[in-house]
Order: C-alpha cells, then sequence, then structure tokens
C-alpha cells in the first residue's frame, strides 16, 4: 500500500528530524519502557490496552508482589486468580485470556522462551502475535519494540495524530500507512523508533488533544504548516491563513548538542 505522505522523502526526513530534536529538547529523555524484565514489558503493553498507563502499572504491580512477574508461574495460575490479580487495569477478563494466550504462544512456538522467540526475525514473530486473539498491532510492536529490541514504530493515536498535523500524512491514514511513513523515512534504529515514539506519545498528552490542540504552548508550534484554530464546537481542526514556517534555533540552542539519540537521522 503506498503511504499517505504529502512530501518528498528529504522533506519527509527534514521534518521528523526537526519534530524529534525538538521534542527531546522539550521534553528529554523518556526512559521507556518503564520495566525490569521483558516479561514485565510484555504484560504492561497487553494491560494498558484501552486503560491509562497507571491502571496498567498498578497491575503489574499486583503481579510482581504476589510473586507472578514469571512465565511457569503465570501459566500455571488459574484463570481467576490472574482476573484478580489484573482488576485495576480494566477488561481484566479479556485481559487475562490475551495474557493466557502469549503465554500458550511462547510455549508451543518458542520452548517457553522470550530469548527464543526475540531471536526469530521481526517479522515472523510479528505475524504470529497479530494471530493471537487479544493482540493488536500496537500491541504488538510495542512488544516487539520494547521488549525485542525489533525496529517496529508504534504507529499509535497519539503519533498519527501529532504527525498528521504536521501533514506527514493525511489525518485518515491507517496504523499501517502511518508506520510505513516512518520505516520508509527514519533510520532502522530501535533506540531511535523508542524514543521517538515516546515523545511523540508525551507532546499528544501534554498539547496535542484530539479535540483542542494547544499549538500556542506546544514546543512544535514552529513547524506548522497551517495554523490550527479549534472550531467552537470542538469537532475539529479549521486552517487559518498559514504563517511562515520559524526556524528551531531560538527554542532549543545548544541543548541540541546534548541529545543522545539525534545523530540517528543526521
Ligand atoms: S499541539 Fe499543535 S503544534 Fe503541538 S503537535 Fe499538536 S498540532 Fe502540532
Amino acid at each position: 500500500m503506498r503511504p499517505a505522505t504529502n512530501g518528498n522523502e528529504s522533506e519527509t526526513r527534514r521534518q521528523l528530524r526537526r519534530i524529534y530534536t525538538t521534542l527531546l529538547a522539550a521534553f528529554g529523555p523518556q526512559g521507556w519502557w518503564p520495566a525490569r524484565i521483558r516479561l514485565e514489558v510484555i504484560l504492561g503493553a497487553i494491560l494498558t490496552q484501552n486503560t491509562a498507563w497507571k491502571n496498567a502499572a498498578l497491575a503489574v504491580r499486583r503481579l510482581r508482589q504476589a510473586g507472578m512477574l514469571n512465565h511457569e508461574k503465570l501459566s500455571s495460575a488459574s484463570l481467576s486468580k490472574l482476573e484478580s490479580l489484573i482488576r485495576p487495569a480494566g477488561f481484566f477478563r479479556q485481559k487475562a485470556r490475551t495474557i493466557r494466550n502469549f503465554l500458550r504462544y511462547l510455549e508451543t512456538s518458542h520452548g517457553g522462551s522470550l530469548r527464543a522467540m526475540f531471536s526469530t526475525p521481526g517479522e515472523k514473530v510479528r505475524r504470529e502475535l497479530l494471530a493471537l486473539k487479544g493482540l493488536g498491532p500496537e500491541t504488538a510492536d510495542a512488544i516487539l519494540l520494547y521488549a525485542g529490541g525489533k525496529t517496529f514504530f508504534v504507529a499509535d493515536a497519539y503519533s498519527r495524530r501529532v504527525l498528521a498535523r504536521h501533514d506527514l500524512w493525511k489525518p485518515t491514514a491507517t496504523y499501517s500507512e502511518a508506520q510505513q511513513v516512518l520505516h520508509e523515512h527514519l533510520p532502522g534504529s530501535h533506540a531511535l523508533f523508542n524514543e521517538f515514539h515516546a515523545l511523540l506519545v508525551e507532546a499528544g498528552k501534554r498539547y496535542c488533544k484530539r479535540e483542542v490542540p494547544r499549538c500556542e504552548a506546544c514546543p512544535l508550534e514552529p513547524f506548522l504548516n497551517h495554523r490550527h484554530v479549534a472550531r467552537p464546537d470542538h469537532k475539529g481542526f479549521a486552517f487559518a491563513k498559514p504563517p511562515a514556517v520559524s526556524g528551531v534555533s531560538g527554542r532549543v540552542g545548544p541543548t541540541l548538542k546534548r541529545m543522545e539519540l539525534s545523530h540517528h537521522l543526521g
């Protein structure tokens, strides 16, 4: 499928670099994923589906306190015990079954070894994960990127919204269309994908709200091709007269020199 991008390759890459370096300067490294072991990342990725991270984190903490952050113990626990432990994450029955599905897959396809699973080519593992009930592309890619160090960008709703508003793709772009643009224009570095995704989520949470974005306070405001103006009915954007696109020097300055990952985007 052809990506829904609006610019040529070099301009797209430049735009991504500007956005990345500006967000990193503004917010600093995000330190994702907040987990101690890979199984914890995977459980967190499942538990955070359709809920705020704080709820998922509470469920993970309960699993840890119960000594369940272990493949064998999780697999042998009763479904009702698992449901009870992860209850704070919401949709706990469905999520308990998804965790079970994943553990069964890990056992049958990779002998219960995450090391074996992540030694398998990423595309193959992704296809296998997507075949499991309860795992969509966002969760599968979060597992692959954050637990496996595989280069799959998590093109979630935050990433798609922020970058669509900066004309990287159309607002109607699908998950796979957005991911394809990112994969084509970013260097294949899992560290970069990790940090960039986390920064886009932060921008989405702080400023790029779904209904009414707070562009006037957002560090990405200088890169808007059109000034976004929220309509009074809050149903979407209207576009006022396009302003000149300004540079980033006044906002980020020497901080850019300290950016750990900027060189990836050269
Ligand atoms: S809030 Fe405005 S400036 Fe910030 S990312 Fe969203 S559209 Fe861009």
